[in-house]
């Protein structure tokens, strides 16, 4: 079977990237047998350089640089994309204006696979941005009808600093582990059926067994189906 080539955004951060890499490659595996890996590119940020421009509020800026990337992917070769972070689809209707080949958002694949569980309300973690602003939230609940509930203030604040102060520098600490599953507790009181783990590090802390509901890990499912796509089609 032929496979597209996946063009991956990456390097925000490198931690999830090196995630996405693996996980590319076992499901290329799975699905194919034998010695098969994945065809892909992959661009990787600096992520200092895009984590400034994120807290300075400078998204045009932070957007010129995701379009610029995405250009090099296509002109590299890559069949479509995939933005190796929720935070950064923000911009994903520029990036997708900017080239002419599909992007993959990750919201999408993460919506059908909770759909098709028969669930409806769901808890959403993630960095400020991705639980505050509507380009995320609102893509769950236009596209594909589910009712999002994100942390309390306090909830919130804990789940962006752990993302910046720790997980993104590599560093997985029990005691953030722990206060993470009281966020999702207070999720789950407030009527979560299900929680969207919507940072692709969050996935390196928080487990299945850290929750009384299902997690919806949008790194794997995003990875995933990348592969499903690339494996689709002539
Ligand atoms: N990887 C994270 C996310 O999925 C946060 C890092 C970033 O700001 O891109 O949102």
């Amino acid at each position: 079977m032929s496979q597209k080539v996946i063009g991956l955004i990456g390097g925000m951060s490198w931690e999830s990237s090196a995630e996405y890499y693996r996980v590319v490659n076992e499901r290329v595996r799975d699905r194919l047998g034998g010695l098969h890996s994945a065809r892909c590119l992959m661009w990787s940020f600096d992520f200092a350089e895009v984590e400034a421009l994120q807290h300075a509020g400078r998204w045009d800026a932070a957007a010129a640089l995701m379009v610029e990337a995405a250009q090099r992917l296509e002109r590299s070769g890559a069949d479509f994309l995939v933005i190796c972070t929720n935070t950064m689809h923000r911009m994903a209707d520029e990036v997708q204006a900017a080239v002419g080949i599909p992007l993959l958002h990750i919201a999408d694949p993460t919506a059908e696979r909770i759909r098709a569980a028969g669930m409806r309300r769901v808890g959403l973690l993630g960095t400020a941005f991705t639980m505050e602003q509507e380009f995320y939230r609102g893509r769950l609940r236009d596209r594909h009808g589910l009712e999002v509930l994100v942390p309390g203030d306090e909830d919130r604040a804990l789940v962006h600093r752990v993302i910046y102060d720790e997980l993104v520098q590599g560093r997985v600490e029990p005691a953030s582990r722990q206060a993470h599953k009281e966020v999702i507790a207070h999720l789950v009181e407030r009527g979560a059926e299900a929680v969207i783990l919507g940072c692709t590090e969050i996935m390196l802390l928080v487990r299945p067994e850290d929750s009384p509901v299902p997690l919806y890990d949008t790194t794997v499912i995003h990875a995933e189906a990348a592969v499903d796509l690339a494996l689709t089609g002539p």
